[in-house]
């Protein structure tokens, strides 16, 4: 994997995607600046070598052209105090001005492009748009996992102008993590799947199948496999059209000897909401009136087990609504077991936004293995798909 470790970037101007895409409050305060802080290793490495840096990124979802709120302006005082080195910015990122100021950089210092996103062509992969932005740069580098999915004209068509690219140290980390799990897990490799909807994550379970040897599902995906299984459940989150796929995913989990957990039991609420009224009820048998929201005492301990046991684990998607105290037990406990397991030597990786989310409120991102910063990346690398991103690299 040809990484920022294969080159010496002196005297070169390096142009770095990344994903600068932070929440900011109306204010335009940072409230989360871990994806800046993520690349700071790869913006080290290029400016110690002696080589400046052209940082390009986009920031939310502008509808049509510039919009103040999504201008990547806003945080450029905060990438001074990080990378303490000197950065400039640009309010445009193709415009003639804009190349200018990269062509006569200086050593040691950083250009932040504008948001790309306030050109159509950038989530259109534009070649045209592609080839101005690789005008900023000698070496491309892409160090933007969060969008490796995407074939945007910076994550991917950008690459095809440059002879030397390669993955920042974040991305390869990312990707070597991924790439771990899919090509040599230590087994017992289980899987544990959670979340929403079941629609989300059918393409993950069913390349799951080709690898893991458990799948363990939670989450309000749960129900529509009690039904599938024509169980009763109540209020439940629950997608008809997809009673069938689940019907299929349980026989072909059976025929390829993979063992698929469902939860035994479930914590049930009569409304929605924090405060509701709780009870206890057995999988498949949940009255009217009430809806599962989180996994019960007898799955916690069930899936604690097979997890205790197991080399490697992913995980995907919470348990239950694990925003409300009330419901967060489940999910709590499913992150108590994977740090167990990770601390007596298995490998785990977590990914996705609500997971990794998760695992930071409870205050686990220590104790597992790897916090992957990809949330769709990461789901469609495990769907079993190329990410333009990662091949563009490759290639
Ligand atoms: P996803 O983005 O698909 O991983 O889904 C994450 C969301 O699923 C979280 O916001 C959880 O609150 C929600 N969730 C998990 N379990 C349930 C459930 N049993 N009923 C409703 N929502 C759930």
């Amino acid at each position: 994997m040809k990484t920022v470790d294969s080159y010496n970037f002196r005297g070169k101007r390096a142009l770095i995607r990344v994903d600068f895409n932070v929440p900011l409050t109306d204010d335009f305060e940072i409230t989360d600046d871990s994806r800046m802080t993520a690349v700071l290793p790869t913006i080290q490495k290029v400016i110690s070598d002696g080589g400046s840096v052209v940082l390009m990124s986009h920031l939310g979802r502008p509808k049509t052209g510039p919009e103040d709120k999504f201008s990547l302006e806003h945080l450029v005082s905060h990438l001074a105090k990080l990378t303490n080195v000197p950065v400039i910015f640009s309010n445009d990122c193709i415009s003639g001005e804009a190349l200018t100021k990269s062509r006569n950089l200086e050593i040691g210092s950083i250009h932040l492009l504008e948001n790309l996103r306030f050109y159509v062509e950038e989530t259109a992969g534009d070649a045209a748009f592609a080839a101005k932005l690789a005008k900023h740069g000698d070496i491309f580098i892409n160090d933007a996992f969060g969008t490796a999915h995407r074939a945007h004209a910076s994550t991917a068509i950008v690459a095809d102008s440059f002879k030397d690219k390669c993955f920042g140290f974040l991305m390869a980390k990312e990707v070597a993590n991924a790439q771990k799990l899919m090509r040599n897990p230590e087994r017992p490799f289980t899987s544990i799947v959670g979340g929403a909807k079941v629609s989300d994550k059918i393409l993950i379970i069913e390349n799951l199948l080709n690898v893991a040897d458990h799948i363990i599902i939670g989450g309000g995906m749960a129900y529509t496999f009690s039904v599938a299984k024509g169980g009763r459940i109540g209020n439940s989150l629950f997608e008809e059209d997809r009673v069938e796929k689940c019907t299929e995913i349980l026989a072909k989990a059976k025929e390829k000897g993979v063992q698929l957990h469902l939860p035994a039991d479930n914590l049930c609420a009569d409304a929605f909401n924090n405060d509701a009224n709780l009870r206890s009820c057995n999988s498949g048998d949940i009255p009217e009136g009430w809806m599962g929201l989180d996994i019960g005492e007898e799955a916690i301990q069930a899936f604690t087990e097979v997890l205790h046991k197991s080399k490697t684990i992913l995980w995907n998607g919470p348990m239950g609504v694990f925003e409300m105290s009330s419901f967060e037990n489940g999910t709590k406990a499913i992150a108590q077991a994977v740090a167990d397991a990770t601390r007596k030597g298995a490998f785990s990786l977590v990914g996705g936004g609500d997971s990794s989310a998760a695992v930071k409120k409870f205050g686990f991102t220590e104790n597992v293995s790897y916090v992957s910063t990809g949330g769709g990346a990461l789901l469609e690398f495990f769907e079993g798909k190329e990410l333009p991103g990662i091949v563009a690299i490759e290639a």
